[in-house]
């Protein structure tokens, strides 16, 4: 009895110090595993850029005695994969920079903060033929981080205009309910199923790479604004607008 007492014990602290061990490790592997894929991620994404820069400098290679306007093509090809990569690698920073940590900076505006970013949208939005019109309603003056939340809505205006057709309508509304400021901006745009809407704040992810791709998105802004929106203490949702595209909205205490 004494013997299987004494076995049992040895097996059972056995089991617990494995399990104890394996659960104190969890979250450094957890972060080791998001690690590896974020290093993966990125590396993939270069490797497309730097595969076509390869390709188009062999092309330029293959005809040593063709005019720089013969070859304007390969040239032109070279660097905008050359701009792509230089967009990338300044958002991977910007991104690795956030993990160490995001200092929020609170100071308190008016709906003139919001106003002179909305001016700016409107010309930006006139230039790539979209409508645009904003509503600001703020009685009082709101809390909040004047360049993470600009960051924010550059953010969600941008990706408004690179998911829409030519003619589509784009809003931003932003008003006080209760305690909370409640950001929304809406358009007619393509519209995200409701599979994607799941994947759309994490870091790569891309509804259609190759449409993505050419207008020059990484997979990366949704998941710096939630980032963003989540050091403020805030939530950022996505729905779909009607009767066509999609709608961001974001609540944050103010
Ligand atoms: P990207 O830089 O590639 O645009 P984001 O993280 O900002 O990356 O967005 C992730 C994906 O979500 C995009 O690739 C796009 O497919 C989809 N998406 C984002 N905003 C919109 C929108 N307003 N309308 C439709 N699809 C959108």
């Amino acid at each position: 009895i004494i013997l299987t007492t004494m076995v049992s014990f040895w097996l059972i602290s056995l089991v617990a110090s494995i399990y104890l061990s394996r659960w104190s490790q969890k979250p450094v592997l957890a972060a080791y595993e998001k690690e590896k894929n974020f290093v993966e991620n990125a590396s993939h994404e270069l490797r497309t850029p730097l595969a076509i820069l390869q390709n188009r400098l062999e092309l330029l290679f293959q005809k040593p005695t063709a005019t720089i306007i013969d070859q304007s093509e390969n040239i032109s090809q070279s660097l905008a994969e050359v701009r792509n990569m230089r967009m990338l690698t300044s958002n991977l920073l910007n991104l690795a920079k956030r993990d160490g940590g995001l200092k929020v900076e609170l100071t308190t505006v008016d709906q003139t903060y919001f106003e002179k970013i909305f001016e700016n949208y409107k010309l930006l939005a006139e230039n790539s033929e979209r409508e645009f019109t904003s509503s600001v309603h703020l009685k009082d003056r709101v809390k909040l981080d004047e360049s993470l939340i600009k960051q924010v809505l550059t953010i969600l205006f941008d990706n408004a205009v690179k998911y829409t057709d030519v003619g589509s309508q784009i809003d931003i509304k932003v008003e006080k309910t209760g305690q909370n400021l409640v950001i929304t901006t809406s358009d007619t745009g393509y519209g995200i199923s409701n599979e994607d809407k799941k994947k759309i704040f994490d870091r790569f992810y891309r509804v259609d790479k190759a449409r993505t791709r050419q207008k020059g998105g990484f997979g990366l802004g949704l998941s710096l604004a939630k980032q963003i929106i989540d050091a403020c203490g805030g939530r950022i949702d996505v729905q779909d607008n009607q009767p066509q595209g999609t709608k961001f909205i974001i609540k944050l205490r103010a």
